[in-house]
């Protein structure tokens, strides 16, 4: 038993790490644990989605082998442990990109199905389970299903979006999107209050593919920010950005995001940005992953670590849930450094518990203050419950179960698909087994 912590680092646990690397062999790896598990990934969700504590993991990341590229049709086939960076840099210069992909690369195929993540483009191209030709599913009885949306289709909407609780995904095949080069032309605007953050968002659906904004929630509800959009652009060829990595070397003994901090850092943040605002030339991996140049950032929050908190409500109830919100963070003087605003499309998601839904989401991180902070996270709930909205699993540590059950009228199907040797903190917190 060792300890594991997901990327919020809120707990570090005992469990019982079994690396599968060998597909061959995983079906006995599943077999033989005594206890019931699940997979992890990179263990990039923030919660308890990957971890199962006092119980076993099955790590999967070494399942990292690309089995088929076509570069005439565009078609991916890979192991589940597959790194998303990886395939960015194989297609890439091949002339095709992963249509969806989060706001890190280091992730893995199968987080990436389990969670089905969104990106910066949910408009246009929905999330990751939407370009899925299929995937290979092993349960822990043994029985293998090969599934998609044509094939086994509701195993595969129960699959999408589905927690890594109906089996471990060991293959997929991903049909890829055709691009020029690594080039996006990128405009930044600043943006004062929330009605001209929706008018932006509005006017630049139908010509920009992706858009995203940060928001200062210390502005209260006015919600000053600056709003980004992006195309993917034939720039010819030009040499690339020289990379530069970063690592927070160590796990200071207080949080360096705090009251003290926030406030001056947001508001550099803001006129600094709003200074350089206008139209650029960006590389894919800085305007899609711009955190993973500092890596382990997430060791900035101190010994307690911190929560990410990402709700999305119906468009309707969404200038008000979102007013009201930034007011309550406002009030309670824990603000977030990482607050992202952004619009789903009007598209009906691939899986049963999907997260993105038609709507505006927020995602705001939070420095663990234990109490004070569980107690501004029961306003935000109940602002999100009364807009009818949900919280996306992936980053959860401590939703009610009476909001997951609202958010998520799909989970009574779901549970029919389950694995019954498959068990996370989550899945007992949430589901109770
Ligand atoms: C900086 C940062 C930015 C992010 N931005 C976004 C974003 O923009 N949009 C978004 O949607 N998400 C975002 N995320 C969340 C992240 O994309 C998801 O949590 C993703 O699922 C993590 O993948 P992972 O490989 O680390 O999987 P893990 O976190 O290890 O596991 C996630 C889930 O996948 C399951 N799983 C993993 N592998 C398998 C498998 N082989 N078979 C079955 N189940 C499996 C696990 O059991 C678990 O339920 C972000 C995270 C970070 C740290």
């Amino acid at each position: 038993m060792i300890p594991v912590s997901s990327w919020g680092r809120l707990t570090a646990l005992a469990h019982q790490t079994v690396a599968v690397n060998d597909p061959a062999g995983i079906a006995d790896c599943l077999r033989q644990s005594a206890l019931p598990g699940v997979a992890h990934g990179m263990g990039r969700s923030y919660g308890d989605v990957c971890l199962n504590p006092g119980g076993t993991l099955w790590m999967t990341a070494g399942l990292d082998h690309l089995i088929a590229f076509d570069d005439v049709s565009g078609r991916l086939v890979c192991e589940a442990g597959v790194l998303l960076r990886d395939i960015q840099r194989l297609a890439i210069p091949r002339g095709w990109i992963l249509p969806v992909t989060p706001g890190t690369q280091m992730v893995t195929v199968g987080g990436a199905i389990a969670n089905d993540v969104h990106g910066k483009n949910h408009h246009v191209l929905g999330s990751f389970g939407d370009h899925l030709i299929s995937l290979t599913l092993l349960r822990t009885d043994g029985q293998v299903l090969h599934c998609g949306p044509g094939e086994l289709p509701d195993w595969f909407a129960a699959t999408v979006g589905g927690l890594g609780l109906t089996g471990v995904i060991v293959q997929a095949e991903i049909q890829l999107r055709r691009v020029a080069g690594p080039w996006l032309d990128t405009e930044t605007m600043a943006y004062a209050g929330l009605e001209a953050f929706f008018e932006l968002a509005d006017a630049s659906e139908a010509d920009w593919e992706h858009t995203v904004s940060w928001i200062d929630c210390l502005a209260g509800g006015q919600g000053r920010g600056l709003f980004m959009r992006a195309n993917p652009v034939d720039a010819g060829p030009r040499p690339l950005p020289r990379a530069r990595r970063l690592t927070m070397p160590f796990v200071p003994p207080v949080s360096l995001v705090n009251r003290l901090s926030l406030r001056p850092f947001n508001l550099a943040y803001f006129h600094l940005n709003q200074w350089k605002a206008g139209r650029a030339l960006a590389h894919y991996e800085s305007f899609f992953y711009p955190l993973d140049n500092l890596s382990q950032w997430n060791r900035m929050y101190g010994p307690r670590g911190f929560y990410q908190y990402q709700s999305v409500v119906p468009r309707e109830a969404g200038l008000d849930a979102v007013r009201e919100m930034l007011a309550a963070i406002a009030q309670s003087g824990d603000g977030s450094f990482l607050a992202v605003l952004k619009t789903f499309g009007n598209r009906q998601a691939p899986g049963m518990l999907s997260f993105a839904r038609p709507g505006v989401t927020l995602a705001l991180d939070f420095p663990n203050h234990g109490d004070r902070t569980h107690r501004l996270f029961e306003r935000l709930d109940a602002i999100v419950q009364a807009a009818g909205g949900r919280i996306y699993a992936a980053k959860d540590a401590r939703m009610p179960r009476a909001l997951f059950e609202s958010g998520y009228p799909r989970l009574a199907e779901f549970q029919k698909y389950r694995d019954p040797g498959i068990s996370s903190g989550l899945s007992r917190r949430l589901m109770g087994n």
